[in-house]
Parts: C-alpha cells; sequence; structure tokens
C-alpha cells in the first residue's frame, strides 16, 4: 500500500441522487397514478428516464460508479422491506393483487388497511416507513428492483454500484408488528435476515455488480455491545460468502465510535465513513485503529445534507491524510445527495454572487469529481477550480451579508441575565393569574385554523398580481374576524386569530428576516411525494420590522379576551431551514433569537398578555449521540430563554411540542422556562402528563385532549375523560385543556364540532372539582 498506487485509483462517487426530477416529474406521475390519470406503464417509463439522466448526468460531471437502487416511488427504507419479503399481514392481499397498488398501500394506507408508521430519517427532515417485524415474520429475497436498476444502469454502459439498506440497520429502525409485544427486539431477526441479504447479493453479482453499497448509518448512533456483535456477526457472515460480489459498508451523519472498529476489522473489501462536522472525529479514530490496510475507503467530504460549498483545499488535504491509511481512497458526498436540492444554477432570483456560495446536488458532484481529480492527480490539475472555490469562500466570508456587526455586536453582548426571567416561575405565576383571570382549566388551541382553499387562492391571487397587498389582507381580516367570533361563540378562554397568513411556519418568518434566502426550486424530499422548499439561513439575521404585530393586535382588537400571540421559536427555525455553516449553529439560533425576542417585546407593548413561541423541533435536531446532546440542549433552550425571557412578569410565555415522547428531555423542557407548555397526548391517551408529573414537571401544561391528525371529532365524554386521566397526573390549577397541536391541516366543520365538544368537556370537569 502506497501513496502512489492510492493516488492513482482515486475515484468520485455518491451514494444517491434526488429522486424527483428537474420539474418535479416524479411527483407529478407518482400522484397522477394514484388518481388514475397515469397508467402503471407512464409510470415505468418517467421513473425509468428519470433514472437515466440522473445517471448520465452522474457520469458526464465525472462520477465514476453511479449508484443504482437508490432510486424510490416513495420510500428506498419501503423498498427495502419489499426486497426482503416482510410485508405486513393486514398488506398482503393488496401487494399479491397487484404490486404497484399493494406498495402505495402500504405507503399510504387505503379505506380498509392503516399504512405503515411513518419516521425521521435520522436527524434529518426526510421520512421513512417503518418496519413491522415480529416473532414469526419470514423474510423472502426479492431483488427484481434492485437487479431490474442495475441492469437498465449498466446496458447504458456506465460502472454502476447498487445502495442496499443494511441488515442491521433495517432491523434497528423496525418495530414490533401490530399485536407484537412492545418488548419484542428485531434485531433477534438477524439470522434470518442474513440469508435473504445473500441471496440478493447473489443475484446481484450475477446481473454484473462488481460492488453493492450496504448502508449502516445506524451505526453512528449510540449501540450496545449486543448490537455491535450483530454488526460483527453480518458481516463476518455476508463476507464470508463465496458468490458475492465486493462490499462497500456505508456510515454517514456522525462519526462511527465503536462500530469502527469492528467494521474495520470484517471481511469486507470497503468502508465509507462521514467526514464532515461531528463525523470529522472518523479521521482520528480511524488512525487509531489502524486504518483499513486493503481495504477501499470511500471518503465522504463533501457534506453532503447541507447547501454550501466546500472548502476544496481542506478537504483535499484531509482526503491526503486518509491516503496513507487505506488501500484505495475515493472522495465522496457525506451521504446519498437525497436531502439537498437538486440544482443550485437554477435559482435565478438569487444573486450570482450568493448564489455561488450554494451548492446543490449538482455543484456538490462537480465538487466530488474536483477532490478526487486533485486527489489522483496533485492539486495543480484541479488549480483553477481551487482559485475559483478560494474566491467564492472569500467572498462569502467578508460579504456584510454573513457580516453585519450591530448584529454580531449585540450577539456578544447577551449575558446571562438576559437569559434569565426577573421572577422566578412560581412568583409569576400569580400575577399571570390576576392579569388573565381564566377559569381553572382553561381552554385554548395551539394557534392555527383551517387553511383553506380559499386562503390558499388568495395567497396565490397576491403571488400572481391578480389581488393587491390591499385586496389580500382585506381577506386576512375577515378570516380573523371569522375565527375570532366562532372561538367567542365557542367559550374558548385564550384566543388566536388562527395564523391564516402563514403559509407555513418557518418561511413565513424566514421570509421577513433579513439574513434568509428564499429559493424557487429547491425541493426536497421530506416524504412520499410531499417536498418542502427549506428557507436558507445565510447571513447574519436580523429582524428590519415587526412581523406578527398587526394581525395579533387586530385579533385582539375584536375581543375583550386575551389573544395570544404566536411565534416559531430560534430551534424550529433552524431545524427546518438550511442553516449555514460558516459559525456555530448557536451563534446562528442566538441571532434568530434575538429578532424574536424583539417580536416578543413589540407583542407585548401591544397589549399582548400571552405568547406562545412553538419548538416542535427541539426533540429532533437532538443529537444523535448521546455525548453530544448535553452541549445541544444548553445552547437550544438558551435561544429559547434569550426570545422570550424579556418580558415582564404578569405576560405569560407558552411553548408547544408534537410529540409524545420525551422523557428524555424533560429537564430541558423545563429549562425553557415558559409558564405552560402544550404537548401531543390524545392518542396515547396522556402518557405526556404521566411522564411530566413522574419528572416532577413543576409548570402548567396542556396534554392535548384532540387528536387534530384525523378528521374524527372526539365527542365531549371522550375528551372529559382524557381530561379525567390528565387530571391524575397534573394537579388542575395547572392543567389546561387544548387539542393536540394545530388545526391548519383540518376542515371547519370537524374543527367547529371538536372544539364545542372539547369546551363542553372542559365544563363538564371543572363541575367535578
Ligand atoms: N402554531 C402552530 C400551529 O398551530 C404550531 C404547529 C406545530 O406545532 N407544528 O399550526
Ligand atoms: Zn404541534
Amino acid at each position: 500500500m502506497t501513496a502512489k498506487s492510492a493516488a492513482v485509483a482515486t475515484r468520485a462517487t455518491v451514494y444517491g441522487y434526488p429522486r424527483q426530477g428537474r420539474n418535479r416529474e416524479l411527483k407529478k406521475a407518482v400522484e397522477g397514478y394514484w388518481k388514475g390519470r397515469v397508467d402503471a406503464e407512464a409510470l415505468r417509463s418517467t421513473a425509468a428516464g428519470l433514472r437515466r439522466s440522473n445517471w448520465r448526468q452522474l457520469a458526464d460531471a465525472g462520477i465514476h460508479e453511479v449508484p443504482t437502487g437508490d432510486f424510490s416511488y416513495y420510500d428506498h427504507v419501503l423498498d427495502t422491506t419489499v426486497m426482503v419479503g416482510a410485508i405486513p399481514e393486514r398488506h398482503r392481499a393488496a401487494v399479491a393483487a397487484d404490486a404497484t397498488d399493494g406498495y402505495f398501500a402500504m405507503a399510504r394506507g387505503t379505506q380498509e388497511v392503516a399504512p405503515l408508521e411513518m419516521t425521521k430519517w435520522f436527524d434529518t427532515n426526510y421520512h421513512y416507513l417503518v418496519p413491522e417485524l415480529g416473532p414469526d415474520t419470514v423474510f423472502t429475497a426479492d431483488s427484481a428492483k434492485q437487479v431490474a436498476e442495475l441492469t437498465e444502469a449498466l446496458a447504458l454502459g456506465l460502472s454502476a454500484r447498487p445502495v442496499l439498506v443494511g441488515p442491521v440497520t433495517y432491523l434497528l429502525l423496525a418495530k414490533p408488528a401490530p399485536g407484537v409485544p412492545a418488548d419484542f427486539e428485531p434485531l433477534t431477526l438477524l439470522d434470518r435476515l442474513l440469508p435473504v441479504y445473500a441471496e440478493v447479493l447473489a443475484d446481484l453479482r450475477a446481473a454484473g455488480a462488481e460492488w453493492v453499497q450496504l448502508d449502516e448509518p445506524a451505526l453512528v448512533q449510540d449501540r450496545t455491545p449486543a448490537e455491535l456483535n450483530a454488526a460483527e456477526r453480518s458481516y463476518r457472515v455476508l463476507g464470508a460468502l463465496t458468490d458475492r460480489p465486493k462490499l462497500l459498508v456505508a456510515s454517514y451523519f456522525d462519526r462511527l465510535g465503536d462500530a469502527l472498529a469492528v467494521l474495520a476489522k470484517a471481511p469486507v473489501e470497503g468502508l465509507a465513513l462521514d467526514f464532515t462536522g461531528a463525523a470529522a472525529a472518523n479521521l482520528d479514530a480511524l488512525a487509531s485503529v489502524g486504518g483499513l490496510p486493503g481495504k477501499r475507503l470511500v471518503a465522504g467530504v463533501v457534506d453532503g445534507r447541507n447547501v454550501w460549498i466546500n472548502d476544496l483545499s481542506k478537504s483535499l488535504s484531509t482526503l491526503g491524510t486518509l491516503l496513507g491509511l487505506a488501500d484505495r481512497v475515493d472522495a465522496a458526498a457525506s451521504c446519498s445527495l437525497l436531502h439537498v436540492p437538486l440544482d443550485a444554477s437554477a435559482e435565478r432570483d438569487i444573486e450570482p454572487q450568493i448564489r455561488r456560495w450554494l451548492a446543490f446536488a449538482r455543484q456538490k458532484t462537480a465538487e466530488v469529481v474536483t477532490l478526487a481529480k486533485g486527489l489522483a492527480r496533485g492539486a495543480g490539475a484541479v488549480s483553477a477550480e481551487l482559485a475559483a472555490n478560494r474566491a467564492d469562500l472569500a467572498s462569502r466570508a467578508g460579504s456584510p451579508i454573513t457580516r453585519d456587526p450591530a448584529v454580531r455586536a449585540r450577539a456578544e453582548a447577551v449575558t446571562d441575565a438576559d437569559t434569565r426571567r426577573s421572577q422566578p416561575y412560581a412568583e409569576r405565576t400569580a400575577a399571570q393569574r390576576a392579569r388573565l383571570g381564566l377559569p381553572l382549566l382553561p381552554t385554548m388551541t395551539i394557534g392555527s385554523f383551517p387553511q383553506t382553499d380559499e386562503l390558499r387562492a388568495a395567497r396565490a391571487d397576491l403571488r400572481a398580481g391578480r389581488v393587491d397587498t390591499g385586496g389580500y389582507e382585506e381577506r386576512i381580516r375577515a378570516e380573523i374576524q371569522e375565527v375570532i367570533s366562532f372561538q367567542e361563540k365557542a367559550g374558548i378562554d385564550v384566543l388566536v386569530h388562527g395564523e391564516p397568513e402563514r403559509n407555513d411556519m418557518v418561511q413565513y418568518f424566514a421570509e421577513q428576516l433579513t439574513g434568509c434566502l428564499a429559493t424557487r426550486h429547491g425541493w426536497v424530499q421530506s416524504y412520499g411525494t410531499r417536498y418542502v422548499r427549506p428557507p436558507v439561513l445565510a447571513g447574519d439575521i436580523s429582524r428590519p420590522e415587526p412581523m406578527t404585530v398587526r394581525w395579533t393586535s387586530y385579533a385582539q382588537s375584536l375581543t375583550d379576551r386575551p389573544v395570544k400571540g404566536m411565534l416559531t421559536g430560534p430551534v424550529t427555525m433552524l431545524a427546518w431551514s438550511f442553516v449555514r455553516d460558516d459559525q456555530p449553529l448557536a451563534d446562528t439560533a442566538r441571532q434568530v433569537a434575538l429578532a424574536l425576542r424583539d417580536e416578543v417585546a413589540d407583542l407585548e407593548a401591544a397589549g399582548t398578555a400571552v405568547v406562545q413561541v412553538d419548538e416542535p423541533a427541539l426533540r429532533e435536531t437532538l443529537p444523535l449521540r448521546a455525548a453530544d446532546r448535553a452541549a445541544y440542549l444548553a445552547w437550544a433552550t438558551e435561544a429559547f430563554r434569550l426570545t422570550t425571557t424579556g418580558v415582564r412578569p404578569d405576560t405569560q410565555i407558552h411553548t408547544h411540542m408534537c410529540y409524545a415522547e420525551f422523557g428524555d428531555i424533560v429537564r430541558a423542557i423545563d429549562d425553557l422556562d415558559a409558564d405552560v407548555i402544550s404537548l401531543e397526548a390524545a392518542r396515547s391517551h396522556m402518557q405526556v402528563a404521566r411522564e411530566l408529573a413522574a419528572h416532577g414537571y413543576p409548570r402548567e401544561a396542556g396534554p392535548g385532549v384532540y387528536d387534530i391528525h384525523s378528521p374524527r371529532v372526539p365527542s365531549a365524554g371522550e375528551a372529559a375523560d382524557l381530561l379525567r386521566t390528565g387530571l391524575d397526573a397534573i394537579p388542575a390549577e395547572r392543567l389546561w385543556v387544548n387539542p393536540d397541536c394545530g388545526l391548519k391541516t383540518r376542515a371547519w366543520p370537524e374543527t367547529r364540532a371538536s372544539l364545542e365538544n372539547l369546551v363542553a368537556a372542559a365544563r363538564t370537569v371543572r363541575g367535578e372539582l
């Protein structure tokens, strides 16, 4: 193993590419198929065309081995479920009748059967369908999709590498099937699953695969010795197969930790490791396990999940260091490019100068190719690219957009006192009670009311110039009137204006903050055919003018009851955006928090007595490794407090989060120092109330009594029962009555009926106190 032989062999590769196509053709074809407007053949040919064009683009750009099998009609974890034959019992008939329709039935459910559950893919905003397994699960190999896609790519004369979800990650992502005891561990099925992978590998080899990539991102999370053993056994077994392609075991999103030694020793031919962000620790770790003698190392040096240009010189030097540690080193993006938009050059509305700071999938591909070339032939071979990259990095670092002295000075001047309220919770709660004059078990909602077709049409009209700002705002005021008058009639105690003016809870604020960019084509897959266009937090953040005050004030002018101001919190703003990578997240969070703090102050000055700052993403951006969590929670909770603690003692601060399990962050929730928290609880029968109580949570809480994810109207009796259950855990003085989350996805009829029942339930239970 000499540096020279490694250098000669260096190649560029990626693990996956955006699936949707330049104009989201895939979304249109799949949704058309669901509606019966596109037939199966047309769907298949659209998909094949998209795959072909992706591969051609990658190959033309200089990618040596194109990935195959990363394409999906809906989700690659669901594709893996099909590949291993783990079709849930309830979907078998549909799958047997028609594979495509059965596939979509698993993804979306039908009138008769529920879909698979959907959850976040690690700490990304991509959602996968959770495999359902049990002691009776029988795996059978179905390599058709993988083989077909490999064959397609090879037929184009390309060299291609199938990418599969690895067996350990597949099992670790699974959950017990319905009816299977909750303590069933899918990993116990490993010995049954490995022969199926062996069969798929043999099929791929027969179809011409030289290499197959097995993705094991679950190994970057903290793993028990038993789980590490499972990884060791998997790759010992698969490695020992005689009829198989070369194996490349890939990990990404964080460092491998203890799993690195396991994989380094495994009898596989290559490892793909992430060297970006916290995963940069893989570099030292790799040296300390003695490198990967005799193996291929694929080095993820270009961040595959942000939208920023790479520091090419820095990456080249990382690659240079790695050269001595493996038999052959290839350059890659750190993870599939699925998580970034397709092409920054399509963003014609972004100033060309700023656009040059952005790298989407196409630009990242070019970066990887440049790096491979630079490594193979020396930096001189890519001197033009390196010079252009240096200039772009310098333009970004020196720009007034990324460096606003006023914003920086203010952020630096923040003191601990700025993040503390003037009175402790126990004292200020009395002042708030006196000011608000609420009954026991006060009722409220989480903020949004139905986003009707009319509202969406009004926004589209405004964008298209069919209506002017005055006309649009007229519509919004009319909607607010209706929302306020309904809430008054229904007898709700703390009202909201209904958020009719918001297209999205993050985008709405990003559009009004200086330092944020909007993209026109920056779509990324969230799940299935749902794509989102996250804002880009590109520069120093400031708030040129109030963002919500006039709507809240207008709503308050219509009623004597308190109207709650509604803001999206700093952590959620970051979590659902692409955030600049040239400073710590904590610094950006602090800037956003200061902008929001001014908004809170303005709301208070305008007479708002209750302000809610939503942080539904607080838990989802929790680092994958436990060792990193305390530092994250420290800056995250500080940013929330910086947003909210500038208020008078008698101004009540609410927060809202939507998930049912959060025992692991109750301490952090208390550190927010909010007065009231509302949470999702209806489906779990108030589990959160018990968890809060078990952790001695001392503040007011509103565990949801109305499941807003379903059009179903809960009866007053049902809601009252949930309230009584809540009262077993939380005393009446601290219990609020509210739905699980905002009502924007609901229609008016069910919203009206459900909220009326919710108020009736509160009244009934108040009478029992
Ligand atoms: N205030 C927001 C709403 O009511 C909260 C949404 C959320 O938690 N995701 O829609
Ligand atoms: Zn919510």
